[in-house]
């Protein structure tokens, strides 16, 4: 309760002295009443009352600016503070007031619409963010709310309409419009709805051609049609577009391409592209592939190559570790990988505070972070 004191008692003077400033002006004030209850609230507040608080404030005749923006203020807070229920009675209460700006009315149903989401309660905060712009048309600061209630709905066609029309920016635009869409084309793969995941793939594709994710998913069309030529094909224009992609895939790759052409052509696209563009991460997948095809010992070159000059991971480092304990000179392996650890470890801070997480290169007694004394360890 503290911090509302802080916040508010400033306000709280501030509007008893606008109020007596009123009265002196005019006889007729209507803050007159306003500021002895704005303290009485206060003192509930205060008090740990924040209900009795609430039903004061709500009481409050007629609202001025600053009253209204403190009201405001003090939903939001109560929101923060986890206390949605208190925070939907204010903003509920203010959103129907007829005393209210346009500015505060926008501000009040974009909170109210908060709280609903907050709460749980996607489908009235849809309702209270549509209606907000329904009214206000200008106003678009529903739309990012909006947008992330159809997503949790999976409601993509309404996420899809949404961002066409409200995301300015055009990267982010197509992005988003091509995952709703390709949302979209997994439900309907799963329904085996092929005609239907055609068209959403060409409209995909036609808004973002550089998609990963749409080759990928032109790939499974191609998989359920039988057409496995033209599914590697797409993938590799995937990994083409997004080599981080083919850890991620190359176990459906492994599934898929079973017999010893496909693993071959498949072994050629992955090698071809890491040659094209060398990625140490992409090495256990390839050395997975490469084993399926029994060329366990092609690899060779390029895992030296990366123990004597890469950093890489400690994932890269045990596929590496792995693939070279067949090799007959293990001695001089042993050797290059025990540099190669050795490097990487180097980068890696040795201490990290067990109450926090953060990590340090030099011990501390007292964590930088969360300011906790001893809490700093070796990982
Ligand atoms: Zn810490």
């Amino acid at each position: 309760m503290l911090e509302i004191l802080f916040i508010l008692l400033p306000l709280a003077f501030y509007s008893g002295w606008r109020t007596a400033y009123k009265k002196k002006r005019s006889s007729q004030t209507v803050g007159a009443e306003v500021s002895p209850r704005f303290v009485q609230g206060i003192n509930f507040l205060l008090n740990e009352e924040p209900d009795k608080a609430l039903d004061v404030f709500l009481e409050t005749p007629s609202l001025d600016a600053q009253a209204a923006e403190t009201f405001l203020a003090l939903g939001k807070m109560f929101r923060n503070r986890g206390e949605v229920n208190r925070a939907l009675r204010l903003h509920q209460h203010l959103v129907a007031r007829p005393d209210l700006t346009n500015a505060q009315r926008q501000t009040a149903m974009l909170a109210l619409g908060e709280d609903f989401f907050a709460a749980g309660l996607l489908d009235r905060a849809e309702s209270v963010f549509n209606e907000l712009l329904k009214t206000y048309p200008k106003n678009t600061a529903a739309c990012i709310p909006l947008r992330r209630i159809y997503e949790q709905l999976h409601e993509w066609e309404k996420a899809l309409a949404l961002t066409e029309y409200s995301v300015t920016d055009k990267t982010e635009r197509i992005q988003l419009m091509a995952h709703y869409l390709c949302e979209q084309v997994e439900e309907l793969l799963a329904k085996n709805q092929l005609f239907q995941v055609d068209e959403k793939l060409k409209k995909a594709l036609n808004i973002y051609p550089q998609s990963a994710r749409v080759q990928t998913l032109l790939a499974e069309l191609a998989l359920a049609r039988g057409e496995r030529a033209a599914a590697l094909k797409y993938f590799r224009q995937a990994l083409t577009y997004d080599q981080r992609l083919l850890n991620s895939l190359v176990k459906r790759l492994l599934t898929v391409f079973t017999q010893p052409v496909e693993l071959q052509q498949l072994y050629e696209v992955v090698s071809t592209e890491y040659r094209r563009k060398p990625d140490s991460k992409m090495l256990p997948a390839l050395a997975s592939i490469a084993q399926a095809i029994g060329q366990g010992g092609s690899l060779s070159p390029i895992m030296h190559q990366h123990l004597q000059h890469e950093l890489g991971n400690v994932q890269t480092l045990a596929c590496v570790a792995r693939y070279l304990t067949t090799e007959a000179n293990s001695t001089h392996t042993l050797a290059e990988l025990s540099l190669a650890l050795g490097r990487l470890s180097s980068t890696l801070p040795p201490f990290q505070c067990a109450h926090c997480g953060y990590k340090l290169h030099e011990y501390v007694w007292r964590c930088p972070a969360c300011h906790h004394w001893d809490s700093v360890q070796s990982q």
